[in-house]
């Protein structure tokens, strides 16, 4: 998708930071974050929303989720806990029309969200 901005960090069009890397997907810090570690984690090729999850592509989902879980330990906030949210759609709160997973930790988490 030429225009997603998302794809636009995968091809290094647009700079993020980086802290994880691999043929598939890719972990950033938010540019905006709402948590002492706020961090996202995209798959490289381009899907929507959880709406287009599907049988073809399902793989890639326990795929972020293992890598969430890496990333939760080496950030040093596996132990403690920390809250994995996806955004699916407007009344969901999605902004980026590329999946996303955001990681939030490193304080204590309210519940329920807004
Ligand atoms: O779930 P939602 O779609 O609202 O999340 C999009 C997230 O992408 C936001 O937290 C926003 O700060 C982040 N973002 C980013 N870098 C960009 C554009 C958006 O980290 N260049």
């Amino acid at each position: 998708m030429s225009d997603c901005i998302f794809c636009k960090i995968v091809k290094g069009e647009i700079p993020a930071k980086k802290v994880y890397e691999d043929d598939k997907v890719i972990a950033f810090n938010d540019i905006s974050p709402q948590s002492p570690i706020h961090i996202l984690v995209i798959p490289k090729n381009h899907i929507s929303s959880a709406n287009d999850i599907n049988d073809e592509n399902k793989e890639i989902i326990g795929h972020i989720f293992s890598v969430i879980s890496n990333i939760a330990k080496s950030e040093g906030i596996a132990d403690k806990g920390y809250r994995i949210v996806n955004n699916c759609g407007e009344d969901g709160g999605q902004t980026v029309s590329h999946i996303h997973f955001h990681i939030l930790g490193g304080r204590q988490l309210q519940w329920p969200p807004g």
